[in-house]
Order: structure tokens, then C-alpha cells, then sequence
């Protein structure tokens, strides 16, 4: 398995793109940096995206993806997600105000996009790959993915604030090679984190206790502008297995 980081920042300045990975070149998790990190030939060659959540970060190319790869695809671009974010998409985005619908467009039965429900626990299979949507917790419906091809795995939790269940199914998941999870704002923020359900440093400290495995975890969405503070409370951690994730890193499994 290949896996690419398109972009793990959770704010956008020069430089930095917000989430967004790719697996074996034609999945994607995450839409926040698909047009700025790819190539269009790259951008036609995806033919699933699975969506965590309906936070801007989190979807804000899917409609540059759209125009860019619409007439060049034979098949819709299936968009996997929980009904309520899908819901979110066909009604705040594309919706013909902020964005032309592109799951009518060029027309109904050969869209550009299609949408697709998830349900949370059961696995996907699509381009070779096993993914099971996980629900973590967070301040709209949102699921990490658990993404398999059969010898190796990894997990992406999203966003999330303290939560248990991701937790479990990473410690049962015995061939996990990589697990990315996030802390999004310094520990002298713990308020804000609390209030927007998300980590600092120290609170992805106490839910590391839970993970049993020996795996690297791959820290995502810093806010930009605190990276100087947080990365010495990320240190000050002293767990081996934390490291930042990098963008444009290539895992190979
Ligand atoms: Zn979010
Ligand atoms: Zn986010």
C-alpha cells in the first residue's frame, strides 16, 4: 500500500495545505488539499473519496476537484461519507449557489460525482482496498477510517477530542503499521480544544495511554500560527511513537 500526504495542517498558509491523503494513487481520504497538492492527470486518476466529517478543512477542493476532472471521467468520482455530512455537501455546497451540482452534471444517470452513504463499523471494499469508517468524537458527525489491502493497515482518526472507540479498534487491529491522529491547539488552550472537540498536546497524551500497539503515530492538524508552542509539548509527551506527520510524505506498507 502507498500512502501520500497530501496535506495534514489544520490551518492554510503558504506552504501548508490542510487534510488530505491518498492511497495507492486512486483513493482518497479528505478533500482539503486534493487540487493544491496533485496534478490534474493525478486529480482524474481518484476514484473514491471517503470524507471524515463537513468542516471547510476537510472539503474545501471538492469543488475545484469537480470542475477539474469533469469530462475526463468515465465513471462518477464516488464521494463516500455519513449521510448527515453528505447531506451537508448537497446542501450547503453543491447546491447551484456556492457550487454548480455536479451529481446532476453533465447529467443524472452519468454524473461527475456520485454520493455515497457510510455506515459506521462496516468495510468498504474499493481499488483493492478494505476501509472501515470508525465514529470519533467531534463537534459534527464525523468518522476516522480504518483503510486495509489485506497485509497491512493504518489508521486516520480525523478530528476528534477524547474518544474511546478508535482507540480499541487500533489495538485490535493487529497488522496496523501507522495510526495519524491530530492536536490542534496548545495546551494553555485546553478551553478551546474542549469547546471545539479537539486535542492539545497533553489531552493526546492521556488518550496515547490507551493505545497498546508499538506503532508510529503521526501527529496532524497544528494550527499553523502555535507549531513553535506545540512542538515542545508534543516532545514533552516522551512516548517514541509520536512523531509529526510531514506533508508530501510517502508511506510505502
Ligand atoms: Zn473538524
Ligand atoms: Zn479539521
Amino acid at each position: 500500500m502507498e500512502l501520500r500526504i497530501l496535506g495534514c495542517s489544520g490551518g492554510e498558509a503558504e506552504g501548508e495545505r490542510l487534510t488530505g491523503l491518498l492511497v495507492n494513487k486512486s483513493v482518497a481520504l479528505d478533500a482539503g488539499s486534493l487540487t493544491g497538492a496533485l496534478t490534474v492527470p493525478e486529480q482524474i486518476a481518484i476514484r473514491h473519496i471517503f470524507i471524515s466529517h463537513s468542516h471547510l478543512d476537510h472539503i474545501c477542493t471538492l469543488p475545484f476537484f469537480t470542475k477539474n476532472v469533469f469530462g475526463h471521467v468515465e465513471a462518477p468520482v464516488e464521494i463516500h461519507a455519513l449521510p448527515e455530512t453528505l447531506d451537508v455537501l448537497r446542501r450547503h455546497l453543491f447546491n447551484d449557489e456556492l457550487w454548480p451540482d455536479f451529481s446532476v452534471i453533465p447529467t443524472k444517470d452519468q454524473p461527475t460525482i456520485r454520493y455515497t452513504e457510510v455506515e459506521p463499523e462496516r468495510a468498504y471494499e474499493v481499488e483493492g482496498l478494505s476501509i472501515t469508517p470508525i465514529r470519533v468524537n467531534h463537534l459534527v458527525p464525523c468518522v476516522g477510517y480504518k483503510v486495509e489491502d489485506g497485509k497491512d493497515a493504518f489508521i486516520f482518526t480525523s478530528d476528534t477530542t477524547i474518544t474511546d472507540r478508535i482507540w480499541e479498534v487500533a489495538n485490535a487491529t493487529p497488522n496496523l503499521r501507522l495510526l495519524i491522529t491530530e492536536a490542534s491547539f496548545p495546551n494553555d488552550q485546553e478551553w478551546l480544544a474542549e469547546a471545539s472537540k479537539h486535542l492539545t498536546p497533553a489531552m493526546l497524551g492521556q488518550e496515547l495511554k490507551k493505545l497498546k500497539r508499538d506503532v508510529p503515530v503521526g501527529i496532524y492538524h497544528l494550527t499553523p500560527g502555535d507549531r513553535p508552542e506545540m512542538l515542545p509539548e508534543l516532545e514533552a509527551l516522551k512516548d517514541p511513537r509520536v512523531r509529526l506527520l510531514e506533508q508530501n510524505a510517502i508511506f510505502q506498507f
